[in-house]
């Protein structure tokens, strides 16, 4: 049989944002290398999981792509409070979709029960970055929204390019690493 490490470790990652602004396309990108243009409604919970070697540990990085997260917050408490990581995800071309992230901030940590836990590793992922004729959101913005709201670890990305795909989920590992 294979020797299993150690040192192995399951992270789950939750991939939250508004509908449309990349989060399945990211999980899918980062995973399985697609991308697809059209929009499919993500139904039910989806996760994916890819292994990683961040400084000689081996970890599984286990992605949850949560459909209609919003609607069934309550029942979901549960789902969250496993959760070792979040992702915020906004769209550069969407304000909207930016200023909602304070209250999914908050929502995320009041289910948690961790509204007191200013440790619970988020990051902040700006994506569609190759729509940059169509950008609403600086990126000076956003990164000032990160450090006025806990220092989070801020990545730019293009889900369509693979633009800072790995080095954001790379980010995401370690900051889990560095709560545990
Ligand atoms: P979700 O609702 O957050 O899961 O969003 P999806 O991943 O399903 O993406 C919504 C739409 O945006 C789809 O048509 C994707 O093809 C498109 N999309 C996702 N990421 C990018 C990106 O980085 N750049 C561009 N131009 N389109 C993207
Ligand atoms: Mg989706």
């Amino acid at each position: 049989l294979p020797k299993t490490p150690l040192n192995k470790r399951i992270i789950k990652i939750i991939i939250v944002g508004d509908s449309t602004v990349g989060k399945t396309s990211l999980m899918n990108q980062y995973v399985i290398k697609r991308f697809s243009e059209v929009y499919r409604v993500t139904i039910g919970a989806d996760y994916m999981a890819k292994n990683i070697n961040i400084d000689g540990k081996l970890m599984t990085l286990q992605i949850w792509d949560k459909a209609g997260w919003e609607c069934y917050f309550s029942e979901e408490a549960a789902f969250y409070s496993e959760a070792d990581c979040c992702i915020l995800v906004y769209d550069i071309t969407s304000c909207k979709s930016f200023e909602n992230l304070k209250s999914l901030k908050e929502k995320i940590l009041s289910l948690r029960n961790d509204k007191t836990d200013v440790n619970f590793p988020f990051i902040v992922v700006g994506n569609k970055v190759d729509r940059e004729d169509e950008r609403k959101i600086s990126s000076e913005i956003a990164r000032q929204w990160c450090r006025e709201n806990g220092n989070i670890p801020f990545y730019e990305t293009s889900a369509k390019e693979y633009i800072n795909i790995d080095n954001a989920f790379m980010m995401i590992a370690r900051n889990v690493l560095m709560h545990a």
